[in-house]
């Protein structure tokens, strides 16, 4: 599609959140359908593909300056987010890169230097696609999802977002505001694992993301999520609990391996078959455990 071919959609921006609110709420009492613009990159793919051509066109609502939704911020243990900071600028946030390790080093993998100019994780959790690999970095650290609407604000944790194949909790009129992501002790175990047909500009065939704190051969706490395995982001709970219940020495491949395979449900797609999904979803946790001191 050519950029003359491109629909005419009215578009507005609000300047602040409240009004944005306002405005959302006021549309979705009229059933007038609207679409949130961050940084566009699922947007314009939407588009491309037609899935926003209705008639009437839905208004687009650009949210990608509110103040609301920018910015980062360490407050004691817990870090947040701002919906709308784009993965260029976490990649280069000094806060996120001492803290949240991880979150920065995914940046890098998600397409390529264009899409983290503009890519955002407010999209990547509104999409909630269950290849989303910012979804897998951030889910690791069982975050806080705050969204708001008129009838206030409203903090959904991790595990209770995603509800199915691209679906959640948060309502129509629902904006995400920040995540908020409880920070283990500075200094823990993390890796970030995109295993793609290229290492850019791929969707991922599976993702980890992993967060572990070690200390005299036991995990206290441990952060697992692991993407394209399922209809959602796999927080992992059978291999979270073994692993905290066993001595790393004690670990096994075989044990492993098979709390893996009950935590995931992949599928065969045009990108990969299930078969490979549930031996590299194996290979990457025991990669992270074998760094952690597991013999396995
Ligand atoms: C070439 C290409 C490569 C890509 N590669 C990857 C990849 O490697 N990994 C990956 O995970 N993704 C990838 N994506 C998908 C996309 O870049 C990400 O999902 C990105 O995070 C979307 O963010 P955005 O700000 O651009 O969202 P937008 O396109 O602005 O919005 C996407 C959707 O989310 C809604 N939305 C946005 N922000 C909010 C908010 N704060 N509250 C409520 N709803 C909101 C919008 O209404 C819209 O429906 C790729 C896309 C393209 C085009």
């Amino acid at each position: 599609m050519s950029l003359v071919d491109l629909p005419r959609y009215e578009f507005a921006r609000p300047a602040t959140l409240d009004e944005t609110c306002a405005m959302l709420a006021e549309r979705e009492a009229k059933r007038e359908k609207t679409v949130l613009l961050a940084g566009g990159t699922d947007f314009m793919v939407q588009v491309s593909q037609g899935k926003l051509a209705s008639d009437p066109l839905p208004l687009v609502v650009d949210i990608g300056r509110l103040d609301e939704l920018r910015g980062v911020r360490l407050d004691g243990s817990r870090l947040r987010i701002g919906a709308a900071v784009t993965y260029l600028e976490l990649q280069r946030d000094p806060i996120v890169r001492e803290y949240a390790p991880l979150v920065a080093q995914m940046t890098h993998d998600i397409g390529g230097p264009t899409i983290q100019a503009r890519g955002t994780l407010g999209g990547n959790l509104a999409t909630a696609s269950p290849a989303g690999d910012g979804i897998a970095a951030i889910a690791a650290y069982d975050p806080i999802i705050e969204v708001q609407s008129v009838r206030g604000r409203r903090r959904i944790p991790m595990a209770e977002l995603q509800t199915g194949y691209k679906a959640t909790t948060r309502a129509g009129d629902e904006l995400i505001v920040a995540i908020e992501l409880p920070l283990p002790a500075h200094g823990a175990a993390w890796c970030w694992r995109k295993v793609g047909t290229r290492l850019a500009q791929a969707i991922s065939k599976v993702a980890l993301g992993a967060v572990a704190e070690v200390s005299g051969g036991k995990v206290g706490r441990i952060g697992l999520a692991i993407a394209s395995v399922g209809p959602t982001t796999s927080l992992l709970p059978r291999t979270r609990a073994l692993v905290t219940a066993t001595p790393l020495a004690n670990l096994t491949a075989a044990t492993v391996d098979a709390v893996v395979a009950e935590d995931v449900s992949p599928i065969d797609d045009v990108r990969s078959t299930r078969e490979y999904r549930v031996h590299t979803a194996k290979a990457v946790v025991r990669g992270f455990l074998r760094e952690l001191g597991a013999p396995v």
